[in-house]
């Protein structure tokens, strides 16, 4: 598949390419260019051309190509769905729900077309203010590879119905989906240049947009060093930044909860997409009084999840998307294990045999008796091991869930409505569920503290970071 500048499909100017692989075969599944600065260059300069006559149109024309789009992604999203599943790993099912999430968003943006309204300040006999919202002009957009279709959606909405255009960088272990969602955006009537889609590294592709001048601000989902190293080459041309960067989400499930519905909580909170989700439960919480049963509950919910092929009926987890990934969470999982630290109470290794050996398939895994102070809690576990503590009272769940450098989501599991209020009062994070965990949509601003980043995606707030105020100050 080829990169989309000035809406063509472009080769790469230095005409080498990136092998996207099945995560689940190692299969090759197309190939993707590896973009170089010189692309990076000329989609810039056709983003930029394209951006005056793209902002000077109404909202709700923009609106209404959104929402064109969000209609041919729905009539594509099997073979979107397809397509997906065989570059990141999972299951159809979650494709198709991550397919139809893109929709959902950018039907969102055109829902809203024209109603943030701006305002204005009666300043007495000094005179009125007209305080308007402008778009930037054009934005940068650097998409992770673990729900790459949703979060192009949660950047394109935005960022196109406030009039900017876009130059997007994809993972580069899942591009394909992307281009072909960026493909249906052109067909349902985008202006050449508007987006333009850029493959190949991220040290290349990922940085020369960070780095270029005419860029007046990055959207990055990502890793955590990735977004520092971004914030610091974006500050030499004082861009505007939203960096999502993560997080160590923690569940509180108190002894007062609905226990079967808390233990598949935990089971979708922890193993959807193979754990690789970064509002993911990362840390369960359990009062004492509870924890034996929910335990011995979840622990059998786990063994029965079937591990395979995405596109294979009846599979519930995939595999890990890449290499590296399968490393990280090996590693972490063998130093837990070399340290004394926890339990290991299923799971803990690759899955073997023949179906497996070319894939990145790792067993779901649940570490009991975690110490306050163990590696896997205090690092992002960005894959299918939950680690678990006991804990003998709210007071003690909230200090051990606050002891984290994130701050980007958690959960509280309990019908007592005081206890709800000490959460939301207490935790460190942006959003607080109460008997629900990981849930965003698109109307719902989704952001964090602290390492988890900066800025907000979703509803108005993802909208407002993508223009600036302009005031007419009308002096009478
Ligand atoms: P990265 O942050 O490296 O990748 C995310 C995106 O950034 C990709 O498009 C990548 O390109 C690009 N990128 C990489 N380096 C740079 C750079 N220097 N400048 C600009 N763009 C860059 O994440 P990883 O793939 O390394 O994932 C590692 C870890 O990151 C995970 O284990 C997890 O902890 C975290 N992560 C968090 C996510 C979240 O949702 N918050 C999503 C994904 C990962 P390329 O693919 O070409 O390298």
């Amino acid at each position: 598949m080829e990169m989309l500048i000035n809406g063509k499909a472009a080769p790469a100017a230095n005409a080498t390419w990136i092998d996207v692989k099945n995560p689940a075969t190692g299969e090759s599944v197309d190939r993707v260019p590896r973009g170089s600065r010189d692309d990076v260059d000329a989609a810039v300069e056709a983003a930029d051309a394209a951006f005056g006559a793209w902002s000077e149109k109404t909202m709700r024309d923009r609106g209404l190509l959104l929402a064109r789009a969000a209609e041919m992604v729905r009539r594509d999203h099997k073979q979107l769905a397809e397509l997906l599943t065989r570059e990141q790993g999972k299951p159809l099912h979650e494709s198709i729900d991550e397919v139809r999430g893109c929709a959902n968003i950018l039907e969102y943006y055109a829902s809203i077309a024209g109603q943030p309204a701006g305002e204005t300040v009666n300043l007495g006999k000094a005179g009125d203010c007209l305080v308007t919202r402008v778009p930037l002009g054009v934005c940068g957009a650097i998409i992770p590879w673990n729900m790459p279709v949703l979060i192009m959606g949660w950047k394109v909405g935005p960022a196109l119905l406030a009039g900017n255009s876009l130059v997007l960088k994809p993972a580069s272990t899942t591009p394909l989906t992307n281009l072909k969602i960026a493909g249906l955006l052109q067909e349902a009537g985008l202006p050449a240049g508007v987006l333009n889609v850029v493959t190949g590294t991220g040290e290349m592709v990922g940085e020369a947009l960070v780095r270029h001048a005419k860029i007046k601000k990055i959207s990055f989902t990502g890793n955590c060093a990735t977004g520092h190293r971004i914030r610091a080459l974006a500050g030499d041309h004082l861009k505007a930044l939203t960096l999502e960067l993560g997080g160590s989400d923690p569940m509180i499930v108190m002894a007062d909860a609905d226990i079967p519905r808390a233990v598949e909580g935990a089971l979708r909170g922890r193993f959807y997409n193979a754990g690789q989700i970064c509002t993911a439960v990362k840390r369960l919480y359990l009062h004492e009084k509870i924890a034996g049963e929910f335990m011995h509950l979840l622990t059998t919910r786990v063994e029965s999840i079937k591990i395979g092929n995405g596109l294979l009926a009846g599979t519930e987890m995939g595999p890990l998307n890449n290499a590296a990934q399968m490393d990280r969470i090996s590693n972490v999982v063998q130093e837990a294990t070399n340290r004394a630290e926890g339990k290991i109470l299923t799971g803990g290794s690759p899955v073997t045999g023949k179906e497996y050996e070319n894939g990145f398939f790792y067993r779901p895994t649940l570490i009991a008796d975690v110490p306050p102070d163990a590696a896997v809690l205090r690092d992002e576990i960005f894959g299918p091991v939950l680690p678990v503590m006991t804990v003998p009272d709210l007071g003690t769940a909230i200090r051990e869930a606050n002891r984290s450098q994130y701050g980007l989501g958690a959960s509280v599991w309990t019908r007592d409505l005081p206890t709800v209020k000490e959460v939301f009062q207490n935790v460190h994070a942006g959003i607080i569920w109460v008997n629900r965990h990981l849930t965003v949509p698109p109307e719902v601003p989704f952001g964090g503290t602290n390492e988890s980043g900066i800025g907000r995606e979703n509803g108005f707030h993802a909208l407002d970071s993508y223009t600036q105020t302009k005031t007419l100050f009308l002096g009478w």
